[in-house]
């Protein structure tokens, strides 16, 4: 029908047509990016895309992503695409390759700017680069939606990133400047494509873990609130932060910080608010504290790129890989009951605590002599709050090969089950067969392996 065409053709000419591409970045609360392309553009393709290249064998031979972190992000998604709706949009959803998926919508929509979060991996970035290949006359606009602090507004240049967390830390709080949180945007009009979605996996539930994580940003809402206002838990997180089981020892904030429901900014406005309503004390600025070592190593990441994964330092690396012990390693069959318990809850939940992280990553480094890109990999794979800055940062900073000024620490197993897991509670939680054991002989690592043949 030539009326319609042409009424279209005149539309396409009059309207302006954006494109916003979400990625590890679902929410619409404090979202900078998301609500420029939702000012500027008339109509609005609002797109997430399934690549199934994350859920590919990675370099250690186990996927790259759980079906545990695959089936929160679909909530994540599913979640996202509710409240967009309820906004009178749509989110549209497909599975493919960001690379050939959005140069084709672009092309098919006339479609002329693309909306995107910076991301701080490298892949990430490649996949970004693949895409403006595809499409050399789009305009494309970018921005980092998880930060704390905007990369511009430190009082330094990314390259300049200090590479030791005390000197990062003093240098930022002596310029500190953290923008206040924006609202929801309101879309004019939002287009839409076909949708598709991979099918949820089946996961298991297990009644141990911690909290039931459930992705998307109404159920990170509502943790952050029960968190700090519900239970008032912020007032002694400094004094329980190292604790292991429970909901409350800690925020539980990082799985839907990694996956971009939650803003940063969003966090610290509630921290200050906390602070006012109720108390501020070493405990509320600890959690800020912690906030920024998320911050230093997304700096450290920008700063050194690809090199991150390989170690910014020059690493001793183990004569021989040893895939039977790697493999007991990442079944929590070490026969360290301390160790164990910890891999178990990964493996059973997708979380482990920092005090749990620590030990277990030195433990594969320092006493099984294993290449500590292994356990990244596995670490990569299995947690739900995986993150590349803060997974890859951290690992090298536990085996020395990274920012920690110290390069001899280690993580003395034995005494570390002591002081955090006193009673044993936590590992006959995670190891049933040391029920009958009881401190010292429950830490006592051949006991227990004479016990467990
Ligand atoms: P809380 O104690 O409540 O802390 C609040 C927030 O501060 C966290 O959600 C997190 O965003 C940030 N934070 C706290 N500690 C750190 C830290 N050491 N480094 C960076 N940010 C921190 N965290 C991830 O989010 N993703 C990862 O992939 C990851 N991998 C790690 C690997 C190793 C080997 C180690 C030692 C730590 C790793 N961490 C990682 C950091 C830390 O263990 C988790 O952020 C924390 O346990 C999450 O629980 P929480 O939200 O209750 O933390």
């Amino acid at each position: 029908m030539p009326a319609v065409e042409s009424k279209d053709s005149a539309e396409y000419g009059e309207t302006v047509r954006g494109l916003f591409w979400f990625r590890n970045d679902l929410r619409l609360h404090d979202h900078p990016l998301l609500a420029e392309a939702a000012s500027e553009c008339d109509e609005l393709l609002l797109l997430y895309i399934f690549d199934p290249r994350s859920d590919e064998d990675g370099t250690c031979g186990f996927p790259r992503r759980s079906e545990r972190r695959k089936s929160f992000t679909i909530q994540g998604v599913e979640a996202l695409r509710a409240s967009i709706s309820l906004r009178g949009g749509e989110l549209t959803t497909q599975i493919g390759l960001p690379e050939e998926i959005i140069p084709r919508l672009m092309s098919e929509l006339k479609i002329e700017t693309l909306y995107a979060s910076r991301e701080i991996g490298t892949e990430e970035e490649m996949v970004v680069q693949r895409i403006l290949q595809n499409t050399p006359t789009i305009r494309f606009k970018t921005e980092f939606s998880g930060s704390l602090i905007h990369p511009d507004e430190f009082p330094f240049s990314l390259e300049n990133t200090p590479e030791v967390f005390t000197t990062f830390r003093k240098s930022v709080e002596s310029a500190l400047r953290i923008n206040p949180p924006i609202g929801e945007p309101s879309f004019r009009s939002s287009i839409a494509s076909k949708s598709e979605m991979p099918a949820i996996p089946e996961v298991s539930v297990d009644k141990r873990a911690v909290l039931q994580f459930e992705g998307g940003e109404a159920a990170a809402l509502s943790r952050l609130n029960t968190y700090f206002f519900e239970g008032d838990h912020l007032r002694s997180y400094k004094e329980t932060r190292n604790g292991l089981l429970g909901a409350d020892f800690s925020s539980k904030l990082s799985p839907w910080l990694a996956q971009g429901s939650l803003s940063p900014r969003l966090i610290y406005s509630e921290i200050k608010r906390y602070e006012g309503e109720r108390i501020a004390n070493e405990s509320t600025y600890w959690l800020f504290f912690e906030l920024l070592w998320r911050e230093f190593f997304r700096c450290i990441a920008l700063k050194h790129g690809a090199r991150l994964f390989l170690g910014l330092r020059k690493p001793g690396e183990p004569a021989r890989f040893d895939h039977a012990l790697f493999a007991g390693w990442c079944r929590g069959e070490t026969g360290m009951p301390f160790i164990d318990a910890n891999i178990r809850e990964l493996n059973a939940t997708g979380y482990m605590s920092n005090r749990g992280r620590q030990n277990v990553a030195s433990f594969l480094v320092h006493d099984l002599g294993l290449p500590w890109s292994s356990g990244a990999f596995y670490f990569e794979s299995q947690l739900l709050d995986y993150d590349v800055a803060s997974n890859w940062g951290n690992w090298t900073y536990v085996a020395g090969v990274g920012n920690d000024p110290r390069r001899d620490r280690y993580f003395n197993i034995l005494k570390q089950s002591a002081r955090y897991d006193p009673e044993g509670a936590y590992i006959k939680t995670w190891c049933p067969e040391a029920a009958h054991l009881f401190p010292p002989e429950l830490f006592n690592p051949s006991l227990y392996i004479s016990r467990n043949p």
